[in-house]
Protein backbone atom coordinates (compact mmCIF):
# COMPACT_ATOMS: atom_id res chain seq x y z
CA UNK A 1 0.00 0.00 0.00
CA UNK A 2 1.52 3.28 -0.93
CA UNK A 3 1.28 6.10 1.54
CA UNK A 4 2.60 9.47 1.39
CA UNK A 5 1.87 13.16 2.89
CA UNK A 6 -1.18 13.18 1.99
CA UNK A 7 -2.12 11.20 4.84
CA UNK A 8 -1.69 13.12 8.12
CA UNK A 9 -3.09 12.69 11.53
CA UNK A 10 -6.41 14.30 10.77
CA UNK A 11 -7.80 11.62 12.68
CA UNK A 12 -8.22 14.11 15.54
CA UNK A 13 -12.11 14.83 15.91
CA UNK A 14 -14.48 14.45 12.80
CA UNK A 15 -15.59 17.60 11.68
CA UNK A 16 -19.12 18.11 13.01
CA UNK A 17 -20.79 18.67 9.37
CA UNK A 18 -24.59 19.06 9.07
CA UNK A 19 -25.43 16.44 7.28
CA UNK A 20 -26.30 13.27 9.17
CA UNK A 21 -23.22 11.00 9.61
CA UNK A 22 -23.61 7.09 10.43
CA UNK A 23 -22.10 5.98 13.06
CA UNK A 24 -20.82 2.32 12.43
CA UNK A 25 -20.20 0.04 15.43
CA UNK A 26 -16.79 -1.43 16.06
CA UNK A 27 -17.61 -4.40 15.56
CA UNK A 28 -18.47 -3.76 11.94
CA UNK A 29 -16.48 -5.87 9.01
CA UNK A 30 -14.28 -4.13 7.34
CA UNK A 31 -13.12 -5.88 3.56
CA UNK A 32 -9.68 -5.56 2.92
CA UNK A 33 -8.00 -6.92 -0.15
CA UNK A 34 -5.09 -9.19 -0.21
CA UNK A 35 -1.99 -7.25 -1.57
CA UNK A 36 -0.65 -10.84 -3.14
CA UNK A 37 -3.95 -12.00 -4.51
CA UNK A 38 -6.77 -9.55 -4.22
CA UNK A 39 -8.60 -12.00 -2.47
CA UNK A 40 -11.01 -10.15 0.11
CA UNK A 41 -11.42 -10.68 3.57
CA UNK A 42 -13.30 -8.67 6.70
CA UNK A 43 -12.14 -7.65 9.57
CA UNK A 44 -13.79 -6.27 12.58
CA UNK A 45 -12.55 -2.45 13.47
CA UNK A 46 -12.13 -3.70 16.93
CA UNK A 47 -9.42 -6.23 15.26
CA UNK A 48 -8.01 -4.05 12.96
CA UNK A 49 -7.69 -1.30 16.16
CA UNK A 50 -5.32 -3.87 17.46
CA UNK A 51 -2.52 -3.69 14.07
CA UNK A 52 -2.66 -7.38 13.78
CA UNK A 53 -1.02 -9.67 11.73
CA UNK A 54 -3.68 -10.48 8.67
CA UNK A 55 -3.56 -13.72 6.72
CA UNK A 56 -4.68 -14.25 3.79
CA UNK A 57 -6.88 -16.80 3.61
CA UNK A 58 -6.65 -17.93 0.26
CA UNK A 59 -2.61 -17.78 -0.88
CA UNK A 60 -1.88 -17.38 2.85
CA UNK A 61 0.47 -14.10 2.48
CA UNK A 62 0.60 -12.35 5.72
CA UNK A 63 1.18 -8.59 6.62
CA UNK A 64 0.68 -6.18 9.37
CA UNK A 65 -2.22 -4.11 9.05
CA UNK A 66 0.10 -0.46 10.04
CA UNK A 67 -1.25 2.57 11.94
CA UNK A 68 -0.80 4.50 8.78
CA UNK A 69 -3.59 1.91 7.13
CA UNK A 70 -6.13 2.34 9.94
CA UNK A 71 -5.70 5.86 9.62
CA UNK A 72 -6.65 6.17 6.12
CA UNK A 73 -9.17 3.77 6.55
CA UNK A 74 -10.77 5.99 9.01
CA UNK A 75 -10.36 8.79 6.88
CA UNK A 76 -12.26 6.97 3.71
CA UNK A 77 -14.88 6.27 5.89
CA UNK A 78 -15.34 9.55 7.25
CA UNK A 79 -15.55 11.12 3.80
CA UNK A 80 -18.27 8.74 3.09
CA UNK A 81 -20.06 10.09 5.75
CA UNK A 82 -19.77 7.30 8.04
CA UNK A 83 -18.14 7.39 11.72
CA UNK A 84 -16.53 4.50 13.95
CA UNK A 85 -18.40 4.66 17.56
CA UNK A 86 -15.20 5.51 19.48
CA UNK A 87 -16.84 4.58 22.60
CA UNK A 88 -17.93 0.58 22.04
ZN1 LIG B 1 -4.02 -13.65 -0.86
Amino acid sequence: MVVNQAVQPQLRTPKRVSRVANILPLNTPMPLECDACDHEQSYSMTHLRTLPTITCKECGDSRQFSQVELITLNKALNELGYYINKKS
